[in-house]
């Protein structure tokens, strides 16, 4: 058979499928791309040569596709596991050293921490499997009502994800309030628990604040996981390193049990009295579990208690940063205005009446004014991971290494150019420091454009690539 010309649908369809590919190939199966137009250029500083240069009038489609760079796995499953596995080194490397960060570190006392929020009210709740067995949610051999009448005992086996667990046994019951205003101030009692370990450790080395400051530092990293029952507990890298970080160590021969003991009193005693609806106040405080893991080179990887090895914890702490509120059915983006938005959305009966608790907080103290804003984490207003600046590399550090690792490599990735421009965190290493990079970008949308889009982009980037060349050999 000979060549036939191909019909116009068939041709829509090449080419379609060819920027696509393109498009896949430069945002590596991250599923919701940026799309940009643009160009830029890098020139040896000292030179003024162009080293490289790059436009989006080369693709296919005429568009560069940088990827979204999303933490949440419910997000795009792609960009998270990039965002998990820098999460994992940023925090081995802070544990156990490496990048910018002396192995020394690991000999300083460093414990892991679990911070849990008190009880609002029974809620059912799936245990462990022991003996491969799970335990009944809540067996109570003389099975008492609430004032409501409703059953205070479960005697079902929940699996982890029953959505039943995490939903309170009585919803009347349940203080929503107490739980939305203690939600709302946990980033404030965990800065009043910090004061109170900086204190309770100088006095146990014999020194005032000021001298324990310049002797030692308490450095932390603290990532939140949203608990089935929709309230936030704390997971913490607490360590004490020298008075200039991670790289000295602290000169006041505490050991890893005095960080304990001086965390736990400071657990335990660190409070807040808070305004409620009503003229009331609230007693903010942890809830009475505390766990505590010391951390240690030396410790099982696999350990389930006792002590812990540092690669364990960062891939602990690194899981709980891909997940988020997703589970009780809140958008993944964009603002959550009211507790009736959120019914709409297909948010829990849980979900639901936390929010309408959040709102009634709003109006009654200037302090609660911003709650509003932060009805799509069920009132949590904290970062889901903060760290102290001397705690370790950066993810922007990260990044940049990655970037250039990927230049090394024979073939100059697609993306490297485009890359440069929009990361902020720049390194400042040799590379960064030789060369300019000169660009401007323009933000074109978001996603992949379906068959048709993709076939017209790129059809009329051809013609743009036609006109080009000839204008070139005209002048
Ligand atoms: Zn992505
Ligand atoms: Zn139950
Ligand atoms: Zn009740």
């Amino acid at each position: 058979m000979s060549t036939r010309e191909l019909s116009h649908t068939e041709l829509v369809f090449q080419l379609a499928s060819l920027s696509r590919s393109r498009a896949g190939e430069q945002a590596r199966g991250c599923v919701n791309p940026i799309r940009l137009t643009g160009s830029s250029t890098t020139i040896h500083a000292a030179t003024g040569e162009v080293v490289r240069s790059y436009s989006s009038d080369d693709e296919p489609d005429g568009h560069t596709y940088v990827r979204c760079g999303n933490r949440r796995a419910a997000v795009c499953p792609s960009c998270s596991r990039e965002y998990k596995g820098d999460a994992w080194h940023l925090l081995s490397c802070g544990l156990a050293g490496g990048k910018t960060v002396p192995e020394t570190v690991a000999q300083h006392p460093a414990t892991f921490a679990t911070f849990t929020a008190p009880s609002f009210g029974a809620v059912h709740r799936h245990t462990r499997p022991l003996n491969g067995r799970t335990a009944p949610c809540r067996a109570r051999r003389d099975k008492p009502r609430c004032p409501h009448g409703r059953p205070l005992s479960c005697v079902r086996r929940h699996d982890a994800d029953d959505p039943q667990v995490g939903q309170p046994l009585c919803f009347q019951c349940y203080d929503y309030t107490a739980h939305a205003a203690w939600q709302w101030w946990a980033p404030q009692l965990w800065r009043y628990f910090t004061m109170a370990l900086r204190r309770r450790l100088a006095r146990t080395a014999g020194l005032t604040l000021r001298a324990f400051a310049e002797a030692a530092k308490v450095s932390y990293t603290r990532v939140v996981e949203f608990q089935a029952r929709g309230v936030v507990h704390f997971h913490v890298v607490i360590r004490l390193d020298g008075p200039d970080g991670p790289a000295t160590p602290p000169g006041l021969g505490l050991t890893v049990g005095d960080l304990e003991d001086a965390v736990r009193h400071a657990a335990t005693h660190a409070h807040k009295d808070v305004p409620l609806p009503g003229g009331q106040t609230l007693r903010l405080r942890w809830g009475r579990q505390l766990d505590l893991r010391t951390i240690t080179p030396g410790a099982g990887r696999d350990n389930q208690a006792g002590p812990a090895h540092p690669h364990q914890v960062a891939a602990y702490l690194a899981k709980y940063l891909t997940k988020s509120t997703e589970d009780f059915g809140l958008p993944v983006a964009g603002k959550l205005y009211s507790a009736g938005h959120a019914a709409k959305h297909g948010a829990t009966p849980h979900a639901v009446r936390l929010i309408k608790a959040a709102q009634q907080l709003v109006p009654i103290h200037d302090d609660y004014t911003r709650l509003k804003d932060r009805y799509a984490t069920l009132g949590y207003r904290g970062h889901p991971i903060t760290k102290s600046r001397a705690y370790s590399v950066t993810f922007g550090a990260l990044r940049s290494a990655r970037r250039h690792w990927r230049q090394r490599r024979a073939q100059l990735p697609a993306n490297a150019d485009v890359r440069d421009v929009l990361d902020v965190d720049q390194a400042d290493d040799s590379a960064a420091a030789t060369t300019v990079v000169v660009g401007s970008w323009r933000y074109a949308g978001r996603g992949y454009l379906d068959t048709a889009t993709a076939a017209n982009a790129t059809r009329s980037a051809n013609l743009a690539r036609i006109r080009r060349a000839e204008e070139a050999s005209q002048a």
